[in-house]
């Protein structure tokens, strides 16, 4: 049986070296453990080896591992692709939100957010792999819907968030975020609140970190393969 406090630690100490080799502080990647389809026990576990931001896909678990967990006071990421008709539990369940593709769903998210709660944190999500069918918005677009989020009163806009095809190199890897990594940087310029890269998974965080990762999203190399 794997035990989660010593992966988790490995892991940690992993992306901490990653970032050392690739000149950055060892603090400036956040570990996203991605619990979509693991356990309560499993998410348990990771909370008492220190583990806070726990990240799902699908709202029905969500909202009741939620309930299983509201003991634990974790902070709670929505990544997977939003349907229009589920914002207002996402918008209302979670404290951030990183999968935000278009301007209709991020006015709903923000017209549902309880004003009694904080802030939405929110990422726009970019299509780097140029699929039709994955989510995400061209590179080109992420400008204009930032700017949109940032100007929605219960939205604070946060950064980027990418799902790139996977691909076998660490070079094939760093060349995909490369483009996404320059726009982040220009972004920040004009509107300096970006400060979430949201980028790297289990096969591709190395890379996402030599590309300036803030926050990797990382499941099967933490809790192992997902039950189906
Ligand atoms: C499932 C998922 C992950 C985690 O993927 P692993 O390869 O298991 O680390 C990260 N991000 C998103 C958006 C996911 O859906």
């Amino acid at each position: 049986m794997p035990n989660i406090s010593q992966t988790l630690n490995q892991l940690r100490t992993s992306i901490e070296a990653a970032a050392t080799r690739h000149g950055r502080p060892t603090d400036a990647v956040t570990l996203l453990a991605v619990s979509k389809r693991q356990s309560t026990d499993a998410m348990r576990d990771a909370y008492a080896a220190g583990q806070r931001d726990f990240g799902e896909n699908y709202v029905q678990e969500a909202l009741d591992k939620r309930d299983a967990l509201t003991d634990l006071g974790l902070v709670w990421h929505f990544i997977g692709p939003i349907q229009s008709n589920k914002t207002r539990d996402i918008a209302n369940a979670f404290d951030w939100v990183h999968s935000v593709d278009r301007a209709k769903i991020a006015e709903r998210l923000s017209a549902q957010r309880s004003p009694a709660l904080p802030p939405l944190n929110v990422c726009v999500q970019v299509n780097l792999s140029n699929e039709d069918s994955k989510s995400g918005v061209p590179l080109t677009e992420a400008e204009p819907l930032c700017a949109l989020v940032s100007s929605l009163p219960n939205l604070t806009l946060r950064g980027l968030m990418a799902i790139p095809a996977p691909l076998d190199s660490v070079a094939e890897q760093r060349a995909c975020y490369a483009p996404l990594r320059k726009e982040f940087e220009r972004l920040r310029q004009v509107m300096p609140i970006l400060d979430t890269l949201s980028i790297g998974m289990s096969g591709d965080y190395d890379a996402a970190i030599a590309e300036g990762s803030t926050l990797v999203r990382i499941g099967t190399a933490l809790f192992g393969a997902r039950p189906s």
